[in-house]
């Protein structure tokens, strides 16, 4: 769990309140931003990612209920827990903010206690949702980007290449004969193996590039704006320091290699599945071919 300071942004249209929240909450080790509308509050959102939101229901411009329905029908890539601050009591209007999407209401007047320890519930919940979606993105023998965060990765860059008419090419890698080094080895040294490579392959991709865990003994990388001649140059290189590397098991060195297949978007190309699809018959190439080595769809 990272020590940065929690986010919690604060909207309120009265000043004196948001001072007097914002004082509240900083001492309580609270990083806060303030909005004083809900619009304001909708850039901030989107700007600084707070992880809990306090709201005033009447606001001008984005009123509280307007703005939580907002939060929830954002595909923010995280949870954003939010508590109304109202002093409508009737429940059929509280009934109204929890339909809105909220998950918690403080009446006003405000008890600084009660609103501390709402916050702190609300904290042990997005600390909860943070670890379950940092384990669903990280593979857990390589701590590689998962198969869907991948994907993610490269409908993004897909789009890009589109939007900027820039290359765009992917890799797909198979370690040869691997069932071979389970059944002689162990599946542990397997591990070990997988474990190894990934750490390779992170220090060899750049901040722009995309690695992750396609599947069991598969990875794909992703390269932005790479021809498939630099991509196949990419994965001569990858090709040679796999195979020159030892990962030793129970005193024994073991040593493996892996087969690539490369693919560039073309113009026809239709979707990314197609072009995994493309990386992938590829591969299936260089499988047939001998293993240990580079094969590119066009060539
Ligand atoms: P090829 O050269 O054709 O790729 O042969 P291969 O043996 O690598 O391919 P195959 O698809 O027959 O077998 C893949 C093996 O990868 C089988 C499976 O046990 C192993 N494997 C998949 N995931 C893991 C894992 O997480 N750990 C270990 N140790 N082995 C795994
Ligand atoms: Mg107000
Ligand atoms: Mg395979
Ligand atoms: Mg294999």
């Amino acid at each position: 769990m990272s020590n940065e300071p929690t986010k919690i942004l604060i909207a309120d249209d009265d000043p004196a309140m948001l001072r007097m929240l914002a004082k509240w909450l900083e001492a309580d080790g609270y990083q806060v931003l303030r909005a004083g509308d809900g619009r304001m509050a909708m850039e901030l959102i989107e700007a600084e990612r707070p992880r809990l939101l306090v709201t005033d229901w009447e606001m001008p411009n984005v009123n509280g209920l307007e703005l939580c329905r907002w939060v929830r029908s954002q595909d923010l890539g995280h949870y954003l827990y939010t508590i109304f601050l109202t002093m409508r009591t009737e429940s059929s209007e509280l009934l109204k903010c929890l339909e809105a999407g909220a998950d918690d209401f403080l009446k006003k007047p405000l008890d600084r206690n009660e609103l501390l320890a709402r916050i702190r519930s609300g904290s042990r919940v997005m600390e909860l949702e943070q670890r379950l979606s940092r384990l669903a993105k990280t593979d857990a023998i390589t701590g590689l980007a998962t198969r869907r965060v991948l994907l993610d990765d490269l409908n993004r860059e897909w789009n890009r290449s589109q939007r900027y008419h820039t290359p765009l090419s992917c890799v797909m890698i198979d370690i040869d004969f691997f069932k071979r080094v389970n059944d002689t080895h162990g599946h542990q040294a397997g591990d070990e193996i997988l474990r190894r490579l990934g750490q390779v392959l992170q220090e060899t991709v750049c901040g722009c590039e995309f690695l992750g865990r396609f599947g069991g003994e598969e990875f794909l990388v992703v390269l932005p704006e790479t021809t498939e001649q630099q991509a196949i140059e990419w994965a001569e290189q990858m090709r040679i320091r796999i195979a020159e590397i030892t990962v030793p098991v129970n005193g024994k060195n073991i040593n493996v290699t892996a087969s690539f297949g490369v693919a560039q978007r073309l113009a026809d190309t239709a979707t990314p599945e197609t072009l995994i699809d493309m990386a992938d018959q590829a591969l299936a190439v260089a499988k047939r071919s001998g293993r240990d080595r580079v094969i590119a769809y066009c060539s």
